[in-house]
């Protein structure tokens, strides 16, 4: 293959529970060149963040025991990570939901389903965004 593509660099932690979901987006952005650290339990998502220190958060917003807003504005209380992009992740078409998300400290908005064919472009876009 002789496509002029560079290869991505850099880590995203991505938290979800649906298992189908993560496996689909851990295979789209890793063969970019990013590394994929995954988070089935949102609860355990503020200690992964401190080991990992990433470059991009994606954040399902629904999930069991924390919702992605809430978990975002949890995030959003810890300075050391407010130089972090927060991207939700949500199928909610509610009117409302997008400034939702940016008012719980998000920085953008990814649609469910995932298009495999933006995500890439999605994704490369934010990870250039500068807090
Ligand atoms: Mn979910």
């Amino acid at each position: 293959m002789f496509l002029d593509q560079e290869e991505k660099s850099g880590t995203i932690l991505y938290i979800e529970d649906n298992d189908a979901n993560r496996l689909l987006v851990r295979r789209v952005l890793m063969a970019e060149g990013y590394t994929v650290i995954e988070v089935p339990n949102p609860l355990e998502a503020i200690g992964k963040l401190k080991q990992t220190m990433p470059n991009l958060i994606l954040m399902d917003i629904n999930m069991p025991d924390i919702d992605g807003y809430t978990l975002t504005a949890m995030i959003r209380e810890h300075p050391e990570f407010d130089h972090i992009p927060i991207i939700a992740l949500t199928a909610n078409v509610m009117k409302g939901d997008k400034e939702k998300s940016l008012e719980a400290g998000c920085d953008g908005y990814i649609q469910k389903p995932i298009d495999i064919d933006t995500l890439p472009i999605q994704v490369d876009k934010y990870m250039k965004l500068k807090r």
